[in-house]
């Protein structure tokens, strides 16, 4: 079952670039996939943040997903334990049914390269993150030369999110938007409001992570 949702996903992503390589103008859809993989590393890093902070395993639809971020936190090394297809279904779930209907619905090619790049490296950002937490000499050389040059989140870059004061760096495909938010306090401030609004706390406010 978990290997046919990522095959679903990668069917609908290959639909989406092939779409978008197919037509005549290659700029504006190249464009439109860079601007993809940067908003999806934003993404991540946002869905990455709330559920470290909010919820718990009992929270409706998304429980499953606090409940491994959460052992993540205690056993850091288990996310290289995984096997591929258990690992990355449930991005690849969730991105097939979002997909779907924009496939169907619509031939831009320019919307399509967005698409298919941004939730690519969106459902890779679960295996990206593995790799950030696996040895050098265990992993492919190409994967360590793309950490190196910055275009997938290195280790010693994602090892700042595992240290105090544990409510940083949550980005997961380049962490190219950690050092900004990290620099503005984007994640804090909306602790903030969020706590001002509702009167809830975020778990990085204890530091038990
Ligand atoms: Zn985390
Ligand atoms: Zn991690």
């Amino acid at each position: 079952m978990a290997p046919t949702w990522v095959h679903f996903c990668v069917n609908f992503l290959c639909i989406s670039l092939i779409g978008a390589t197919n037509s005549n103008m290659w700029l504006k859809p190249v464009l439109a996939g860079l601007f993809g993989y940067i908003l999806a590393d934003l993404a991540t890093g946002i869905f990455h943040w709330a559920f470290d902070n909010y919820g718990d395993v009992s929270t409706p639809f998304v429980g499953y997903i606090i409940g491994a971020f959460l052992n993540h936190h205690q056993r850091p090394s288990l996310s290289t334990m995984n096997q591929f297809a258990n690992l990355n279904y449930p991005l690849a779930q969730a991105t097939v049914f979002v997909l779907l209907p924009i496939d169907f619905a619509n031939n831009d090619p320019i919307l399509h390269a967005f698409v298919g790049s941004f939730f690519g490296w969106f459902m890779c950002s679960l295996q990206i993150h593995a790799w950030a937490h696996t040895e050098k000499d265990r992993l492919p050389r190409l994967v360590v030369v793309l950490q190196e040059i910055g275009v997938l989140a290195s280790p010693a870059k994602h090892a700042l999110h595992h240290r105090p004061p544990y409510n940083n760096s949550y980005c997961m495909v380049s962490g190219v938007w950690n050092e900004l938010l990290n620099k503005l306090k984007v994640f804090e401030a909306m602790e903030m409001l969020l706590f001002q609004m509702f009167s809830v706390t975020p778990r990085s406010w204890s530091n038990k992570d």
